[in-house]
C-alpha cells in the first residue's frame, strides 16, 4: 500500500496541535484546478481546444488522486520568495509583497507620519493612486510642474514649492522614464524630507546604477494587470533600505501582526506602527495571496526580456517618427538612465503640426489606435474640486503641465503589440500628422 494522503499543518497555528488549524478553512480540489487552468488558458475558438482540455482534465484527475493539498494560501512561502527575489533584484534591504501598490504607498505614508495639514509634493501629472492616502487623511497635495521633455516632475520646481510644512517628495517615473533623482535626494537631505518613489511604471529601470524604487527612502511597484509585469491581476511591492521602517512592513501589511515570525502572545503582539516621529499609526489589511506571489515570481523571470522588447519597440517608433517634422520623439536614455518603456510618450510641436494633441488623439482613435490619455493634471480632477482645491490657481503654478497636456502629448502602447501592429501604429501617427498639416 502507498502512502496515505494527509493535509498539511496550517495558517495561524501557534504550535503543535492534535487538531489542525486548517479545519477552519476550505481547500481547492482537482476539479477546481481544472477551472483555474481553463481561466488562464481559455478557449480561443481554435480547433483542438476541447480535445486538449479533455486530456488535461483527465491528467489533473490523476494528479489530484496522488497530490497533496496547497494548504497555505496567503502570506506564506511564495510571498516570502517574492520578497527575497525583490531584495536581490532591486538591491533593497527590505521588500514587502502586498495586495496592490496603493496599499504599499499607504504603509509608507503612515511610516512617514503623514497627517492633516502636512504637505506632500508630487508631480502634477500622475495617477490618482499616488495621492489617495494623503488626501484621505487631510494632508495637502502640492503639485510640482513637469519637465516638458519627459513629463516627469521637475526638481527645480520642487525646490520652489518646499515650505516648513512639507513632509515628503513623491516622484513618479511616468511611462517608465527615470525621474532625475539626485537633486530630489539632495533637497530631501537639506530639508529633512522623506522621498517615496512611485515606480508603478518603472519596475526594472535604473538611475545612476541603482534600480528605480530602491533610491528613495521608500519606493515600489504595482503588479496590476496593465503594468510591465503582474501578479495574476493585482499586486504590489514596497521597498526600503531604512532600518527604522523596513522591519515594520510585515505588521503594516496585516493589522499590526507580523507573521514573518512566531506570534508569541496575541494580547501583546498586535501593535501599531511607529512612524518617523515616534507616533503610533494603525495598520489596515493589505495581505496578498500565495498565488499572486507565484504570479509575480513567474513574470519576474521575464522582466528583463520584456523591457528589452519594449525598448526595441520604442526605438522603432523613434526611428519612424523622427522622419516627420513636428513630431518630437521620446527622449533616449542618457548615461544615467535606463527606462522601462512602459508607455510611449508621443509629443508634437503644435505650431509645426498646425493643431494640438487633442485633435491628433481624435485622429489616432479614428484610425484604431489606443491612446492613453488619462495621465492629466491631477488638480483638475473633480475629486480635487470637491475637496476645495482651486484648479486655476494651481494651474498658474504649473505652466508646463497646462501647455503640454492641452497641446502636446499623449501616450501610446508598446507591448504586447505584434510587429504588424507596431508598424501600423507608427504609420498612423505619421499619416495623422500629415493630414493635420494639410488642414484635413
Ligand atoms: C497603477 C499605478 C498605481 C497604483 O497601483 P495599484 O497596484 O493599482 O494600486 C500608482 N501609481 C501609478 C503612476 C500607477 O500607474
Amino acid at each position: 500500500m502507498g502512502k496515505e494522503k494527509s493535509g498539511g499543518d496550517f495558517r495561524y497555528s501557534v504550535g503543535e496541535s492534535k487538531v489542525p488549524w486548517h479545519a477552519v478553512g476550505e481547500f481547492y480540489n482537482g476539479k477546481d484546478a481544472v477551472e483555474i487552468v481553463k481561466f488562464i488558458l481559455p478557449d480561443s475558438g481554435m480547433d483542438g481546444y476541447d480535445a486538449a482540455l479533455a486530456k488535461v482534465t483527465a491528467g489533473i484527475k490523476d494528479l489530484a488522486a496522488v497530490s497533496g493539498t496547497a494548504t497555505k494560501l496567503t502570506l506564506g512561502k511564495k510571498v516570502a520568495e517574492a520578497e527575497a527575489i525583490s531584495c536581490e533584484y532591486f538591491g533593497a534591504k527590505y521588500a514587502c509583497f502586498l495586495d496592490n501598490w496603493t496599499g504599499g504607498m499607504e504603509i509608507a505614508y503612515k511610516l512617514a507620519g503623514i497627517g492633516p495639514g502636512d504637505e506632500i509634493i508630487m508631480p502634477a501629472i500622475t495617477f490618482i493612486a499616488t495621492m489617495a492616502y494623503p488626501l484621505s487623511v487631510g494632508a495637502k497635495i502640492v503639485f510640482a510642474d513637469i519637465d516638458p521633455e519627459t513629463i516627469n516632475m521637475d526638481p527645480a520646481d520642487v525646490a520652489r514649492k518646499i515650505t516648513p510644512r512639507t513632509k515628503m517628495i513623491v516622484p513618479v517615473h511616468l511611462g517608465g522614464y527615470p525621474v532625475d533623482m539626485a537633486p530630489l535626494m539632495e533637497l530631501a537631505a537639506k530639508h529633512d524630507l522623506i522621498v517615496m518613489e512611485d515606480a508603478a511604471h518603472g519596475m526594472g529601470g535604473a538611475y545612476k546604477g541603482k534600480k528605480l524604487g530602491a533610491i528613495g527612502h521608500f519606493g515600489g511597484f504595482s503588479l496590476h494587470e496593465v503594468k510591465n509585469i503582474n501578479a495574476l491581476g493585482e499586486g504590489g511591492i514596497l521597498l526600503s533600505n531604512e532600518d527604522w521602517a523596513g522591519p515594520q512592513f510585515a505588521g503594516g501589511r496585516f493589522l499590526g501582526l507580523d507573521f514573518t515570525r512566531k506570534i508569541k502572545d496575541w494580547l501583546y503582539d498586535i501593535s501599531p506602527l511607529t512612524d518617523r516621529f515616534g507616533k503610533p499609526q494603525v495598520a489596515l489589511n493589505h495581505s496578498a495571496t500565495e498565488i499572486q506571489a507565484l504570479g509575480m515570481i513567474l513574470q519576474m523571470q521575464r522582466l528583463d526580456e520584456i523591457i528589452a522588447i519594449r525598448r526595441k519597440a520604442a526605438e522603432y517608433m523613434n526611428s519612424v517618427l523622427s522622419q516627420e517634422p513636428g513630431i518630437l520623439v521620446e527622449k533616449a536614455d542618457t548615461a544615467d538612465t535606463y527606462g522601462t518603456h512602459h508607455l510611449y510618450l508621443l509629443r508634437i510641436d503644435p505650431e509645426i503640426v498646425g493643431g494640438n494633441i487633442q485633435q491628433l488623439s481624435a485622429k489616432l482613435a479614428a484610425k484604431g489606435l489606443t491612446n492613453i490619455t488619462h495621465f492629466g493634471p491631477m488638480y483638475r480632477f473633480k475629486i480635487m474640486q470637491d475637496l476645495g482645491y482651486n484648479a486655476d490657481e494651481i494651474a498658474a503654478t504649473c505652466p508646463n503641465t497646462e501647455k503640454m497636456f492641452y497641446n502636446s502629448y499623449t501616450h501610446l502602447p508598446l507591448y504586447p503589440l505584434t510587429r504588424e501592429q507596431l508598424e501600423y501604429q507608427a504609420r498612423a501617427v505619421v499619416e495623422a500628422v500629415r493630414e493635420m498639416k494639410a488642414g484635413k
